[in-house]
């Protein structure tokens, strides 16, 4: 206990310890209210078709607007938001928005569609389907248009329900994406049991490409392995044109990154398309 260090640790405790736990009540009483008070915000990252250049869908990736501390990426606090169960209401949000926003295309003439991120949590959730079937209703999106990304390491550690869920999910219309692809240790022969669509390649193997041409055939061999299995392929985290011009010559349908857009608001999306 801090006592039993004399006075001088006390203080020192009191001090220094005191200063972390305000500050983390205070993130996490913020974050509690972010949702009522609409300092969510999402942004959009395009997904192009690699043959075509055309853009096919568009990634949600939610942005807190903090009040005193800017804007703040997702790794800040989605951390925080799954310890204090939080999760559950911001994923339903980003479901709800992320599906209205496509419908909003998709009426403009723009079919785009939208991807979005599933927590661990969301996807433990036995009333997720009901949610999404919810999400596609209020919005009028048809089901196709939405893409639900789980991610590697959420899959690998679901257990015995991931198949069900999946099934679930799939049942409703909506695409499966493997997000994070290669950087979980997946069971490769499990993945033919299961519904999915696609395989997203984890940027870290586009970042390293270039300094380890190893990092090269690992992405080569995911592409194959996807198209055997007839899923679609896509890389994240494109910076450049070397990088796009291996993709293409490996046959991946689609990338995203900063080679072709950084994540934009809603409106500036807008703005990109033909
Ligand atoms: P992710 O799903 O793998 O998303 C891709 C991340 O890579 C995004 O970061 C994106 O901005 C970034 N990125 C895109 N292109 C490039 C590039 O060319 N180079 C580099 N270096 N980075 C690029 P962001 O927006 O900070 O999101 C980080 C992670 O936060 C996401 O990774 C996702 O796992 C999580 N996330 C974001 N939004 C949500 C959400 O609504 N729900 C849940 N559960 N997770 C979310
Ligand atoms: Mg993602
Ligand atoms: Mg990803
Ligand atoms: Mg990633």
């Amino acid at each position: 206990h801090a006592k039993e260090g004399g006075r001088n640790s006390f203080q020192f405790f009191n001090a220094e310890m005191n200063a972390q736990i305000v500050e983390r009540v205070g993130f996490e009483n913020g974050l509690r209210q972010a949702l009522g008070r609409g300092e969510f915000i999402l942004e959009y990252q395009p997904e192009i078709d690699v043959a075509s250049g055309a853009m096919v869908g568009a990634e949600a990736l939610i942005r807190w607007q903090h009040p005193q501390l800017g804007l703040l990426r997702p790794e800040r606090f989605i951390g925080v938001a799954e310890e204090c169960g939080l999760m559950l209401p911001i994923g339903d949000w980003v479901l709800r928005r992320a599906c209205a926003q496509a419908r909003l295309w998709h009426d403009a003439g723009h079919p785009l569609v939208v991807a979005v991120n599933l927590s661990a949590a969301q996807f433990m959730q036995k009333s997720l389907p009901a949610s999404v079937a919810d999400a596609l209703r209020q919005s009028g999106l048809a089901a196709p248009l939405l893409e639900l990304e789980i991610t590697e390491a959420v899959l690998m550690r679901g257990g015995a329900n991931v198949a069900d869920m999946l099934a679930a999910l799939r049942r409703l219309g909506v695409k499966l994406t493997i997000d994070d692809f290669g950087t979980g240790y997946s069971r490769l022969g499990q993945l033919r049991n299961y519904p999915i669509d696609k395989l997203k390649i984890d940027q870290s193997f586009l970042g390293a490409m270039r300094a380890d041409p190893g990092e090269a055939a690992v992405v080569t061999t995911i592409i194959a392995m996807a198209k055997g299995l007839q899923l679609l392929v896509i890389a994240e985290g494109v910076e450049t044109a070397e990088q796009l011009a291996f993709l293409r010559a490996q046959g991946c349908d689609q990338y995203q990154g900063f080679y072709a857009s950084a994540a934009v608001l809603a409106t500036e999306l807008g703005k990109l398309l033909p």
